[in-house]
């Protein structure tokens, strides 16, 4: 499979959304069959409404019925509901939602690769409370290990895979409190890059450069060094463009792809820049070529970071591209790995408060209640009602009146969504969350679970200590 081109895996991708074509490829597995290889895919803030709202948008983007479409994944045989409160809060934020499952504990929000022991901000308290990730489980049984996000690589969800952490703030030694730097605490980067050989991950891919490179260099470290280039003395491939990920040799078995400062582009900005920066889909691609060499198997973690983004700044659009980019790179993922020996995993770390007002079958899912007897066109206050909206963020008005959406253009992927409560960044939502699991293993993937259950589902099938 290492020849399949970017443009290839991706024109898969898209003709596996296109025709329904990746339907349960492998229907739930007998309950002995382990995985070779597990791949699980994050979708950050990726509640039920963004899935359904994405996958009327996604019809709709081709001139389709949008009600009846289905995203790649929603094809897949086995689906759980997740509740996703963290050891402190009745709704996680990403830092414990991943910890949970990358762990099997769950933990204080903000803290990462720690139990419920962990003292918030607190160093000294990691030792006692730290707990082996499912990567280090699987780079000491001889795995390959490897995650892909369009986050900086050091913020909370890919962290979940290497770092030990009482706060997810702790991403360049510039962000280490004085006291955390006396107690010998490590930033996340240098956890990431400069942790025991044993357990390093082999592949990693996305944005966040700033926390490995000097501040003399338009970095964000005070320590002067440059993580990137001891990696690259390591022997380690390093890349910063999309074309340099696509002509990375084939016989590549360490690669670091770090492709923006921090997080990486969202759709609208990516088209709006010609940035040279690789999508979600092609790095899942690149990373799935890197780990297939290994005879023993691999574990993947790849995460559509910006849905939860677009989300905290009211992109309703915005956060449907991006989970119209996840499906896609689950379908690639699907067309590049065998069934019979890959568990593939589709969760969420939390949701997000969007809602769908109503709207005729023909309605953009982007626009304004058309009006009919049950929905009207106009609310009490005399102005349109726009069919996605928010509980909270910044698409809330201030001020006692909210803007009429009928004299705006509600498909400018830059127009913030109107939301009910104001906040700077919109909260995260408590539901529960959807997991959606083929191959392998996927069988016990059904019914009401939690976070840590997802983490035994892969251990086991995985056939990790
Ligand atoms: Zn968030």
């Amino acid at each position: 499979m290492g020849e399949i081109s970017w443009t290839r895996a991706r024109r898969a991708a898209n003709a596996l959304m296109l025709t329904a074509a990746v339907s349960a490829m492998a229907g739930p597995a007998a309950a002995a069959e382990r995985a070779k290889n597990v791949i699980l895919f994050i979708g950050d803030g990726m509640g039920v409404a963004t899935l359904t709202a994405a996958r009327i948008y996604e019809a709709q983007q081709r001139g389709a019925d949008g009600a009846s479409n289905r995203l790649s994944f929603e094809a897949f045989p086995q689906l759980g509901l997740v509740r996703t409160y963290s050891a402190d809060s009745l709704v996680t934020d990403s830092a414990a939602g991943a910890s949970a499952i990358l762990t099997g504990r769950r933990t204080l929000n903000g803290a990462l690769g720690v139990n419920d022991k962990v003292r918030r901000g607190d160093c000294v308290s990691v030792a006692g409370s730290t707990v082996p990730t499912l990567a280090e489980l699987a780079r000491k049984k001889g795995l390959a290990t490897g995650v892909v996000s369009t986050a900086a690589i050091t913020d909370a969800t890919p962290a979940s895979l290497y770092a030990h952490t009482p706060s997810r703030q702790w991403q360049s030694d510039a962000d280490l409190p004085p006291e955390a730097v006396a107690a010998g605490c490590k930033d996340i980067a240098r956890q990431m890059l400069d942790g025991p050989k044993a357990l390093q991950l082999d592949v990693m891919l996305g944005g966040g450069a700033a926390a490995f490179t000097p501040s003399e260099r338009d970095g964000k470290r005070l320590d002067g060094r440059d993580l990137t280039a001891e990696w690259r003395a390591g022997g380690g491939a390093f890349v910063k463009t999309g074309s340099e990920l696509a002509s990375v040799p084939k016989d590549t078995r360490r690669l670091l792809g770090l492709f923006a400062p921090g997080n990486m582009m969202r759709e609208n900005a990516r088209n709006a820049t010609q940035t040279d920066a690789p999508r979600l889909t092609e790095m899942t691609v690149k990373a799935i070529e890197v780990l297939s060499q290994s005879k023993q198997g691999y574990f993947l973690m790849v995460e559509g970071a910006l849905i939860d983004k677009a989300h905290h700044m009211s992109l309703a659009q915005e956060a449907l591209n991006e989970t119209v980019e996840l499906a896609k790179a689950v379908a690639a993922a699907q067309a590049m790995t065998d069934p019979k020996n890959t568990l593939i995993i589709v969760t969420a770390d939390h949701s997000h408060g969007l809602t769908i007002n109503g709207g005729a079958r023909d309605t953009s899912i982007l626009g304004l209640l058309p009006g009919n007897e049950d929905d009207p066109a106009r609310a009490l206050d005399g102005k349109a009602v726009p069919i996605l909206m928010y509980a909270s963020g910044p698409g809330a008005p201030v001020a006692e009146l909210r803007p009429d959406p009928a004299g705006l253009d509600t498909a400018d992927p830059d127009l913030r969504s109107f939301a009910a409560v104001p906040l700077n960044s919109a909260a995260h939502t408590g539901e529960d969350i959807a997991t959606y699991a083929t191959g392998p293993g996927s069988e016990d993937i059904h019914g009401l679970m939690d976070h840590p259950a997802v983490h035994e589902v892969m251990r086991k099938a995985l056939g990790l200590p």
